[in-house]
């Protein structure tokens, strides 16, 4: 037997009436706050996650899935979108339409992770980007559409964390700074930092296997920052308290991405257990720079699919089904039958005509199980007066109708069911 990949799964029944609400949801909240929805290749040149996700961070380091295609060009299973986005937004000149441009998307990642409760090697995200504008409003209008998701799916003791990390003037003061506060720690740091110290210090803060003591004890970065990150970063807190999102300051939060500058944030939930991340986000305004289009700033998040779904599924949340009409007819009015189903089907029932054909009896039976809300009963007598019998399949109530009134019935039914 051929399995799924390692660390991948399919999504199907209860997970996927899960998962299309959701998305559904998202759509329509990211729609509610102007962002329009764009999709990206899965793949792309493995040049642009180096270059914009950074060389050293875990996912460009041991995560990404890379491979040569037949004509020897160095391919990359997307493991996050926002580079995608960014590249898309220099390539089709984005720039030439209105700022902030606001952009939604729903898809697959990948990332050679060693598969858990909360982690896979390919998982969903979705996620949003507002690209072009410096103002540090945008910053909370992006956090303010991150918290109502949170809330929108009821999650418990939502937090946004939050913490600004510099640009490209004062993050180096930073640097020296923690560097020289690590030091006497060197030799209690795992081999990963020990690394990061040289190359990317601020990265140890980041790091799961350091102490919260030496994370705490350790210079805040909020205190180095310069002139015009701090007023950005006091804006975006004073904006915050305008929206009424409640949020925490956190000077250890610094987010795995290389293409981070000024405001840093996730949102969390005691929901979520270990993985507590539902998502995370922050302002990026080199990325678009650094993908050789002019200076834009921007800011976005992305979240995980899947945490939100074991949440809802732990929940047993009730997902609202559209109610399915269930067509049993006579072989003599096979015609007739196929006609009443398009027209339904055109009018946006979920309609099944029964296949096998045979007893009504049958034909019943078969409604029941696929949970049919009403089947509607064609026959010979029914054909010849023009008509048709609808029974709701929950009172067995029958009756006969003509048949031009189908969809006006079934209409009115659906109206107050
Ligand atoms: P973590 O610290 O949990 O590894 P991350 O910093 O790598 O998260 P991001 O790159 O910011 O995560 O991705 C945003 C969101 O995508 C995360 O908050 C999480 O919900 C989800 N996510 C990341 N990696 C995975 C994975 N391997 N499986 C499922 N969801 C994931
Ligand atoms: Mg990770």
């Amino acid at each position: 037997m051929i399995k799924t990949v390692k660390g991948c799964k399919d999504i199907y029944g209860r997970e996927m009436e899960l998962f299309q609400y959701i998305e559904n949801v998202l759509s329509k909240m990211a729609e509610s706050y102007g962002y329009t929805k764009i999709i990206t290749p899965i793949i792309e040149y493995s040049e642009l996650f180096q270059r914009s996700v950074g060389e050293d961070t875990d996912i460009v380091e041991k995560e990404m899935y890379t491979f040569q295609d037949k004509g020897g060009r160095s391919l990359t299973l997307r493991p996050e979108i926002t580079a995608s986005v960014a590249r898309s937004y220099v390539e089709n000149h984005f720039e030439t339409l209105p700022a902030p441009l606001r952009k939604y998307y729903i898809g697959p990642c990948f990332r050679y992770e060693k598969p858990q409760k909360g982690r896979y090697r390919e998982f969903y995200q979705f996620g949003v980007e507002a690209i072009g504008d410096i103002s540090p409003l945008i910053d909370a209008e992006v956090i303010s559409l991150a918290y109502n998701i949170a809330k929108q799916f009821s999650l418990k003791n939502i937090k946004v964390r939050l913490n600004s990390i510099g640009c490209r003037k004062c993050r180096p003061h930073y640097k020296e700074a923690l560097k020289e506060a690590l030091k006497p720690h060197y030799e209690e740091l795992c081999s990963d930092c020990k690394r990061r110290f040289y190359t990317n210090p601020l990265r140890i803060l980041d790091c799961k296997k350091e102490s919260k003591e030496l994370k705490e004890s350790l210079p805040k970065i909020t205190d180095y920052l310069c002139d015009e990150c701090r007023n950005h970063f006091d804006k975006v807190k004073e904006y915050l308290s305008l929206m009424n999102i409640p949020f925490e300051l956190d000077h250890t939060l610094v987010r795995g991405l290389d293409y981070y500058t000024k405001t840093v944030f996730e949102v969390i939930s005691t929901d979520l257990g270990a993985q507590n991340a539902l998502l995370g986000g922050g302002r990026y305004d080199y990325l678009i720079e650094e993908l050789g289009g002019r200076p834009v700033p921007a800011v976005g998040f992305a979240m995980g699919m899947e945490r939100l779904m074991t949440i809802l599924k732990a929940e047993n949340k009730i997902v609202r089904k559209d109610p399915v009409i269930y067509i049993a007819y006579q072989k003599e009015a096979l015609k007739e039958a196929i006609e009443i189903a398009n027209k339904l089907r055109g009018e946006g029932f979920i309609t099944l005509l029964d296949i096998k054909g045979g007893s009504f009896k049958k034909q019943f039976e078969r409604s029941s199980k696929r949970n049919a809300s009403y089947t509607v009963i064609i026959g010979e007598e029914e054909k010849e007066k023009n008509t048709v019998q609808v029974k709701n399949m929950k009172t067995k109530e029958q009756k006969e109708i003509p048949k031009g009134e189908i969809v006006t019935f079934l209409k009115e039914w659906r109206k107050n069911a």
